[in-house]
């Protein structure tokens, strides 16, 4: 059962029938799904996902779709050992201030796969930072959130995100191949 009423513009609030559309005509802003949580208490929960499959499918009743289709990617689940040896080697390279660990969430990239198959190849994903210090104080002050990468108003502070994250994933694969 879907517990989805439509889609919410997340700036300036107008709704429209779940589509294949994810910015808002009035605004561009983004569209986010709008569902109604009081239907929803009680049923869908901690553990009526926990009994789901384990696969995208587990979270059926949170999806603004009406069938299956069996496709799913696997969440990535970062190697321990293999995420603790690059946080080393880019708090190194990057200052120890400047490699933070966040929260878990929830997420699936191609390559989650990888991590999945008989050999078990060791996998890790970071994120990063792409706005000013000063647009993350003042996001972490006002509590609004900054938009995704996804967003169109996502705007990356480009020549520092760029020259950050080239230095990052060249510096911890040239550590891990054993070159310096
Ligand atoms: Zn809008």
């Amino acid at each position: 059962m879907s517990y989805v009423l439509g889609l919410k513009c997340k700036e300036c609030g107008h709704r429209t029938a779940v589509s294949p559309v994810h910015v808002c005509e009035q605004c561009f802003g983004p569209y986010e799904v709008e569902y109604d949580y009081a239907k929803m208490k009680g049923k869908v929960t901690r553990e009526s996902i926990a009994r789901g499959p384990k696969s995208l499918w587990r979270y059926k009743d949170l999806l603004p779709v009406a069938t299956e289709t069996g496709e799913a990617g696997s969440a990535v689940v970062n190697d321990a050992a293999l995420t603790q040896r690059v946080v080393e080697i880019l708090k190194k390279k990057l200052g120890e201030n400047n490699v933070l660990a966040k929260k878990p969430v929830m997420g699936s990239e191609d390559f989650s796969e990888y991590g999945r198959t008989a050999e078990k190849d060791p996998i890790f994903l970071f994120w990063l930072g792409a706005v000013s210090e000063e647009k993350w104080r003042e996001a972490e002050r006002s509590g609004k959130a900054l938009p995704s990468l996804h967003s169109p108003f996502f705007a990356p502070d480009a020549d520092r995100t760029i020259k950050t994250g080239v230095e990052a994933t060249v510096t911890a694969c040239m550590e891990l191949l054993g070159r310096r």
